[in-house]
């Protein structure tokens, strides 16, 4: 009987090992406690009741055989970003069906404006493209919208989702490298001690912003600053006109993507494609998709 009673040292530690099973749930519970609490305050620094920076997007487009294919890749980016207004500006007469409705199916907050090249500018070899509908999507801010950062979002290029999380905070502009620019294969500012000194670009020809059109941002308070300043006419001049007017300088410029270390957008160009044509679709064909598909391809 008496050797089935604990001894004293057993009893301790049956005690020790109590106390430590007791901190073990006691600690479990505080962690648990700790993970809720850095969960919710996550989820809180997540939601879209702070104040973030809206990212103003302007993507001109116009009809040719990739801009639905470039259009979706764009759309189905931007999808992923909160506090984002797109404003697509198509180079035409009037605003299209396919335009409209993809902007519509994606769900995000859009402008859908339209706007032509005057008639004495066309056909003109030295004049850039996508000129007026940048403009135009440049008053369109200027009378919609007074905080956020402006960014131009060519319908063709690839844009890493990080791009626009970095760009959001901008304070007057910032910079980043652009992939498959020229020959060099990418167009960069050169940063030293943090500051931007140049650019690394094959193409300078005089220009103080040797940048691409999708290698910069700018804070909202600066294009208000500079009701006049907008995207100018030459070909190849288009970035480099539009920062000189901003009154900028490369002081004012603030280096992202790691400081200019890494690409997030790249100048992807869609192969050119062969635009479908209802002639090759012949008699035979008439009781089969092919009358629809190419209906849906031609509108
Ligand atoms: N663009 C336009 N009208 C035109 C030609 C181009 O609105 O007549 C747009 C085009 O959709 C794109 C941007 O301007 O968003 C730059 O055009 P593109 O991609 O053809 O130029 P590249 O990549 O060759 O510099
Ligand atoms: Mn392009």
């Amino acid at each position: 009987m008496v050797h089935l009673l604990p001894s004293r040292s057993t009893l301790l530690i049956l005690v020790v090992v109590e106390a430590v099973c007791l901190l073990v749930v006691m600690l479990g519970q505080q962690v648990t406690v700790l993970n809720l609490c850095s969960q919710d305050t996550h989820q809180h620094t997540d939601s879209a009741t702070l104040p973030w920076p809206t990212v103003y997007v302007i993507t001109p487009t116009y009809r040719r055989a990739s801009q639905l294919a470039d259009m979706t890749r764009v759309s189905q980016t931007l999808m992923h970003i909160r506090n984002l207004h797109w404003i697509v500006v198509e180079d035409a007469e009037m605003r299209s069906q396919v335009v409209s409705e993809l902007l519509e199916r994606s769900g995000l907050p859009f402008t859908h404006l339209c706007a032509t090249t005057p008639p004495q500018h066309k056909n003109q070899k030295s004049m850039g493209k996508g000129v007026f509908n940048r403009r135009e999507g440049l008053r369109w801010l200027r009378e919609n919208a007074m905080d956020g950062v402006l960014y131009f979002a060519d319908d063709d290029n690839s844009y890493d989702i990080r791009l626009f999380e970095q760009i959001r905070t901008t304070k007057k502009a910032s910079v980043f490298p652009v992939g498959m620019i020229l020959k060099l294969g990418v167009s960069s500012p050169i940063v030293r001690n943090s500051k931007v000194v140049a650019f690394h670009d094959s193409f300078q020809a005089g220009r103080k912003f040797a940048v691409d059109m999708a290698g910069f941002a700018v804070n909202l308070r600066v294009i208000h600053a500079n009701p006049n300043a907008t995207i100018p006419l030459r070909l190849s001049y288009l970035e480099d006109g539009f920062l000189r007017q901003l009154r900028l300088e490369l002081d004012d410029l603030e280096p992202l993507a790691s400081g200019c270390t890494q690409v997030l957008v790249w100048h992807t160009k869609t192969q050119k494609a062969s635009s479908p044509n209802m002639k090759h679709v012949t008699h035979t064909d008439f009781d089969t998709n092919l009358v629809e598909l190419y209906h849906n391809l031609l509108r």
